[in-house]
């Protein structure tokens, strides 16, 4: 790896992803569109179908790994792609997994919380606790950490997955190691981007691949497509990953505020809800380049791309590359909203 990372050799990693994954060109996306897009298909990680998760990951399964876990527990929304990829992590090291599930998503039919990430977790035993609050951050890390200390009194060895924003940023660093990816197979392929697009969720995607970039002296745009939370508090929260990755790796502050570009304009109503410009985003999507994206995550963000691709934020005819960070079995939970959407 890259001297450029500093101590990124300090953090101990479980190797659990398919690398590189390919960068394919989106003809007739980018046609309908205007530009010319091109899509990293994180996606196609690997493990479990794959996605962002399995990247960052490494890292905490590393961390566990090093502390001699037997037992994972990690907190997620009822269709979690970080739990589903967790889940599938820890039956290949042959660990135990306790899942605490936060209601985030009001008003959802049973088909949500019977299908989808909900069965694989089923399929891989994740043992299942509900946390009642969706916005409480400090509070489901508080009841995990009671969780982990009942099977400590048991005799199992927990590693605790934290949710909350003062904890290293260990899931990010699987995506300053992405950049690499990215920046060696752009130069391989003579291509240069004018512009990257990827969901900000927790952020650890985001701030990671922006500041693996900006570490390696590349100073592309990156738009963060706010798929959680709007763009003001998610500015302190990338802001604040980015602090912390400089501190974790001794590199320096590589990354500027004006580094932090996000779009709020699809979140609402909120957070894993449908509206009329992802549902759009993902049939268009489909029918262009027989690709799928999923509600919360990759259709929002791609409504978010089409949507500054409208209003020319991105550029006619430039370069883009979406990162489509996978999620794709979460597709079948939103089976009744998508169908509503869809027209035959
Ligand atoms: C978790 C997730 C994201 C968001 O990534 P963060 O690192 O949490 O910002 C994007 N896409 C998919 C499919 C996800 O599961």
């Amino acid at each position: 790896m890259t001297t450029k990372f500093g101590r990124l050799a300090d953090y101990p990693r479980v190797p659990l992803s398919v690398l590189p994954t390919v960068i394919e060109a989106a003809p007739r996306l980018s046609t309908e569109l205007g530009l010319n897009l091109f899509i990293k298909r994180d996606d196609m990680t690997g493990l479990a179908f794959g996605g962002n998760k399995t990247r960052q990951l490494e890292f905490y399964f590393g961390a566990a790994q090093a502390k001699n876990a037997d037992t994972i527990l990690i907190t997620g929304a009822v269709q979690s792609n970080y739990v589903r990829v967790a889940a599938a992590a820890a039956a290949r090291m042959g660990w135990d997994i306790h899942v605490q599930a936060e209601e985030r998503v009001a008003g959802m039919d049973e088909i949500y919380y019977q299908t989808g990430n909900i069965l694989l977790g089923d399929l891989l035993g994740v043992q299942r606790y509900s946390y009642p609050e969706g916005e409480d951050e400090a509070g489901a890390d508080a009841a995990i950490q009671a969780i982990a200390e009942g099977l400590r009194a048991e005799g199992k060895k927990p590693y605790v997955i934290p949710l909350g924003p003062g904890n290293p940023p260990l899931g990010a660093l699987g995506y300053v190691m992405a950049a690499a990816e990215v920046v060696a197979q752009l130069q391989a392929s003579a291509t240069k981007m004018d512009a990257i697009v990827i969901a900000s969720g927790s952020g650890f995607t985001h701030a990671g691949l922006l500041f693996g970039l900006r570490a390696l002296g590349q100073n592309v745009d990156v738009y963060g497509v706010c798929v959680r939370r709007n763009s003001g508090l998610q500015r302190l929260r990338i802001a604040s990953h980015c602090s912390a990755l400089a501190e974790m790796l001794g590199v320096g502050e590589v990354v500027l505020d004006e580094d932090i570009i996000l779009f709020d304009g699809v979140l609402a109503p909120g957070y894993g809800q449908m509206n009329p410009a992802t549902a759009d985003a993902i049939v268009l999507t489909a029918r262009c380049e027989g690709l799928f994206l999923d509600p919360p995550y990759t259709g929002k963000t791609m409504a978010g791309l089409i949507a500054m691709a409208g209003n020319r934020t991105l550029a006619a005819n430039s370069n883009v590359l979406f990162v489509h960070t996978g999620g794709t079995p979460g597709i079948f939970a939103y089976g009744p909203q998508l169908q509503h959407w869809v027209e035959p």
